[in-house]
């Protein structure tokens, strides 16, 4: 499933009817009827429906919602909010379909009382804007869009809550909160902003006959990362396999204060499907945490104050790939050990404080030629880009592409929803995950992952998004199962992994 901006859209949608010879009404009325089909299987045809439609193409789906749930005989009234000379083109043809059809048809600006007439209403739908929204909402639709907000009905968007942006990088709107969205075509930019998809409530995707080569000719590829991608690139274990065959793994990182990220790293990365994972740390942290992860063996690392000294004394050969960084800390001392893992001729993941110490020595990255793989948190992403966590969780889509691009290295900004990049851009979103891994150590838990999963046989960007969804999912599957959000744990997730690799 694609991920659009407003541009993309129209350019899916011109070239589906300029070089696909589409009709502009079949799409819409193909919208349309989809729509209508869903929203007849969540009503009963005891409720009343006020359809809310506006000027552009967006109130035309709402022509042909309404038509088709009326023919379908339900009790339907479209409430048209702009003047009649706004509506043209396809959207002013299916208005004469529907009016044809002895459809009810009232004017806003006829109406005295909006919120009495809305309250007599069972479902709103809301076919007002679409992704055609340009700046703040104007009067009279500005009210409007506050009244459908305090009243108790379902509301149902089509397309996008009216309202909203489609793009990533706005701060301020104001939108109708929908229940639930039926999305048309490609799933737009804002449903994976933490302070716009709300306004989505539950969101579904249709497919409205949009050709393929539409979603090609688009720049670069963004898509949702769902259950079929995971299944489909999720590499087999085969039965004459040994360990060698799945990859010998490198954990760096550990001090004093934080023995434990280490073992949480090197457990997941063992549940994950690693052939052999190696921690190399300082002499406390390994006692600390060798009971925890009896499969791994360790390196000791010379310590100064409880944290790593250099790391001249890591041989990286015969490893298959390297993550560093889990509870390191950030003394200056600990600095050099980045250098020396880069130097490796691994695929090399930097996490945590170590993508503190990668910000004081960034030429690292320039000088690799081997893959790179940087897994910031938007804290970790702003400091990384000189910018405020507010800029990073606004534009993530924008910032995470620009620094994997800039660098040449695969970023996974994580989050609410986690961002995978690949080094040309190339991104996926993962949505599973829920709010009980916002607690310590889960990230720890999902670097595990993938240094387990990249040293399989799939590409490193279907790792990294394999190495998220079977993370979020463990965690989805445990809320469902035994555990709440509340008293999950990082090292619950490690456990729940089972569930997933079973499951899936
Ligand atoms: P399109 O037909 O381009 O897909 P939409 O269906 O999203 O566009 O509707 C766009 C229409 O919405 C515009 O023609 C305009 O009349 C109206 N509109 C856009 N932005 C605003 C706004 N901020 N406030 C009120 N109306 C708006
Ligand atoms: P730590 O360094 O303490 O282990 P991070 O902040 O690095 O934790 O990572 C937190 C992990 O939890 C990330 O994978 C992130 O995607 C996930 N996460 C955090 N909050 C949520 C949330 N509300 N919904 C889904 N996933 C979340
Ligand atoms: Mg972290």
């Amino acid at each position: 499933m694609y991920i659009v901006t407003a541009k993309e859209m129209y350019d899916i949608d011109q070239f589906s009817m300029d070089r696909v010879e589409m009709d502009g009404s079949m799409l819409m009325e193909n919208a349309g009827r989809e729509i209508a089909q869903r929203v007849s299987s969540m009503i009963n045809f005891e409720q009343a429906l006020c359809i809310l439609v506006g000027s552009g193409n967006n109130g035309g789906d709402g022509f042909v919602i309404a038509r088709t749930l009326l023919n379908m005989g339900y009790k339907v009234t479209v409430l048209q909010v702009v003047e009649d000379k706004k509506i043209v083109g396809h959207a002013a043809y299916h208005k004469r379909l529907y009016l044809k059809c002895d459809g009810i048809l009232k004017q806003l600006n006829e109406i005295n009382d909006v919120q009495e007439e809305l309250n007599k209403e069972d479902v709103i739908v809301d076919a007002m804007i679409g992704i055609g929204v340009k700046g703040d909402l104007r009067e009279p639709l500005y009210s409007l869009v506050n009244q459908i907000n305090r009243l108790d009905n379902l509301v149902l968007s089509v397309d996008i809550p009216s309202g909203l942006p489609t793009d990533e990088g706005v701060a301020d709107f104001t939108a109708v909160q929908a229940d639930h969205t039926f999305v048309i075509g490609a799933i737009k930019q804002t449903a994976f902003i933490q302070h716009t998809a709300p306004s989505y409530g539950k969101w579904e995707c249709s497919s409205i006959g949009f050709p393929q080569a539409a979603f090609k000719q688009l720049e670069m590829e963004r898509k949702v990362w769902t259950k079929a991608a995971f299944q489909r690139t999720f590499p087999e274990r085969s039965e004459y396999d040994h360990k060698g065959d799945h990859g010998k793994g490198l954990v760096i990182g550990g001090s004093s204060n934080m023995p434990g990220a280490l073992g949480l790293t090197t457990r997941a990365a063992l549940r994950s499907g690693a052939g052999l994972v190696t921690a190399a740390t300082t002499d406390s942290v390994i006692k600390r945490i060798a009971s925890f992860c009896p499969e791994a063996t360790f390196v000791t690392v010379p310590e100064i104050n409880g944290h790593l000294k250099y790391g001249n004394d890591i041989d990286y050969k015969g490893f298959d790939a390297v993550a560093i960084g889990i509870g390191l800390g950030r003394e200056a001392a600990s600095r050099p050990v980045i250098r020396h893992a880069a130097a490796a001729k691994i695929p090399l993941i930097i996490d945590g404080d170590g993508l503190t110490h990668l910000k004081a020595d960034l030429e690292v990255l320039d000088e690799r030629e081997e893959p790179v793989i940087l897994t910031p948190h938007p804290g970790e992403m702003a400091m990384l880009l000189d910018l405020s966590v507010k800029d990073v969780l606004m534009r993530p889509f924008h910032y995470a592409k620009k620094f994997a691009t800039d660098h040449g290295v695969y970023v996974v900004l994580k989050g609410a929803f986690t961002v995978i990049t690949d080094p040309n851009g190339k991104q996926a979103v993962n949505t599973t995950g829920n709010a009980g891994l916002a607690k310590g150590g889960s990230g720890d838990v999902l670097t595990g992952i993938i240094l387990a999963m990249i040293m399989q046989k799939q590409s490193i960007f279907e790792g990294l998004c394999n190495a998220c969804f079977v993370h979020g999912k463990s965690a989805d599957l445990l809320i469902q199962e035994s555990h709440s959000q509340h008293d999950l744990l990082a090292s619950d997730v490690i456990e729940g992994l089972s569930l997933v690799y079973r499951t899936f």
